[in-house]
């Protein structure tokens, strides 16, 4: 049967919102306009006290509008918004405040969360690859969390001493919901906004129903990342130290096995500074659109890219950043890199302090006003300023939906498309 999920989407003392269509709580007809109050850790509502509080709709009809939604959150474009969603809404207390959560089955939350990441102009067979790589990430991550929870392990992402700072940011802070609805999991805003797209993407849904990307018998935690730069990156780089044989290493071309060792020095750099021949090494605005929804026209190149500080930029922009005063930034050398030449850890060297950094969204994070393209970088020194060259946008981990849009033009299936970029897993299908 089709699982569901609990997606976290607001939390606040105070939560408004209007259900449109008939629904039963607490074995009471409701409709209309509410508000509930957080008050000594419990929730108030119609002047009664409860613990916690779920809405089901009782009709297809019947949808709910969250007001005050905040998108984007710590982006330069945060704001608050009103949300529409199907399926229940229930009401919880957690950290002293209540959280709304939305109960949805899969296949919806996937349709929601497919149309507004992909454009209209995405090909089927990108569509279905991308159906099949949400469906099995988020039930991967179901399955993770119970884990985590059942054995209480205590998750940490995390590692600090006196000159080394090494961070990674994942999603095992959630207890109360599987997944929120930002960026930090999947962006998912309901079916506030019907994207033009909305139908392909149905059908894409419907054709993959139930199915999932498994290795050894069990379902593939499937990263996805918008390009790679050519070698795909592998998972342990950017997150804890697993190592998951179907996000291994691979040339993101045909038939090409033999890698250059890309965590030495010299070779990354030449990898890097070069242009090879890959399937995301594209500049085509046709197939930049397909993965890119809202897409910015100004960037087109992605597989290489270059950004330039100066010494007194690049110092105001680390301090304000990492909130760590190096004092006038002298050097940033690489420490340790990936097998995409991604860095894993990047030294910072200051006039007042010198420290080590990592893993890669940590780098990516302090050295860009919002995050830069990819940690796969090389840095030059020129007349007092910083060089940054750098290859791919995004983690590297698992399937580049550059690559993958270039596949899907050329004519490759949606199932082509999965093997080449998870080596080794099958396809199967759940429900
Ligand atoms: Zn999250
Ligand atoms: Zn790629």
């Amino acid at each position: 049967m089709e699982p569901k999920v609990n997606v976290g989407i607001l939390w606040n003392k105070e939560i408004t919102f209007l259900l449109d269509g008939e629904y039963v709580c607490d074995e009471r007809k409701v409709s209309g306009e509410h508000t509930v109050s957080y008050k000594d850790n419990q929730i108030l509502w119609n002047g009664q006290i409860y613990n916690e509080l779920l809405f089901t709709p009782q009709t297809e009809q019947s949808t709910f509008i969250l007001r005050d939604v905040v998108i984007g959150i710590n982006f330069h474009w945060e704001r608050k918004e009103e949300q529409r969603f199907q399926g229940d809404l229930k009401l919880i207390v957690a950290n002293g405040m209540i959280t709304a959560i939305n109960l949805i089955g899969i296949e919806d939350y996937l349709t929601s969360v497919i149309s507004s990441e992909m454009s209209a102009t995405a090909s089927a067979a990108l569509l279905k690859s991308h159906a099949v790589i949400s469906r099995s990430w988020l039930l991967a991550q179901i399955e993770k969390n119970k884990h985590i929870i059942e054995k209480k392990e205590n998750y940490t992402a995390f590692t600090e001493t006196e000159d080394e700072i090494i961070r990674w940011y994942d999603r095992e802070d959630h207890t109360d919901f599987d997944v929120c609805a930002d960026d930090h999991c999947q962006r998912y805003q309901g079916i506030t906004r019907v994207s033009a797209n909305v139908n392909v993407v149905r059908k894409a849904i419907e054709e993959t129903r139930g199915l999932v990307l498994k290795y050894a018998g069990e379902i593939c935690d499937t990263r996805f990342s918008k390009c790679c730069g050519g070698v795909v990156e592998e998972f342990q780089n950017c997150w804890e130290d697993i190592k998951h044989p179907y996000l291994s290493k691979l040339r993101d071309t045909e038939n090409e096995n033999d890698i250059l060792d890309l965590t030495k020095e010299d070779k990354a750099a030449r990898w890097i500074e070069s242009r090879p021949a890959a399937f995301c090494n594209t500049q085509d605005k046709k197939i930049l659109r397909q993965v890119l929804n809202n897409y910015d026209q100004e960037t087109t190149d992605f597989y290489r890219w270059q950004v330039v500080y100066t010494q007194e930029e690049l110092s105001a922009l680390i301090y304000k950043r990492s909130g760590i005063d190096f004092g006038t930034i002298e050097e940033l050398i690489p420490v340790e890199r990936g097998a995409s030449g991604r860095l894993i850890k990047l030294k910072i060297v200051g006039s007042k302090k010198t420290m080590t950094i990592g893993k890669e969204l940590e780098i990516r994070r302090i050295l860009s006003e919002s995050h830069l393209y990819s940690s796969a970088f090389t840095i030059k020194k020129h007349d007092g300023s910083f060089i940054l060259r750098g290859a791919g946008w995004g983690h590297g981990v698992g399937l580049c939906q550059i690559g993958a849009a270039v596949m899907g033009e050329k004519g490759y299936t949606f199932d082509r498309i999965l093997l080449h970029y998870y080596r080794g897993a099958s396809l199967e299908k759940l429900y």
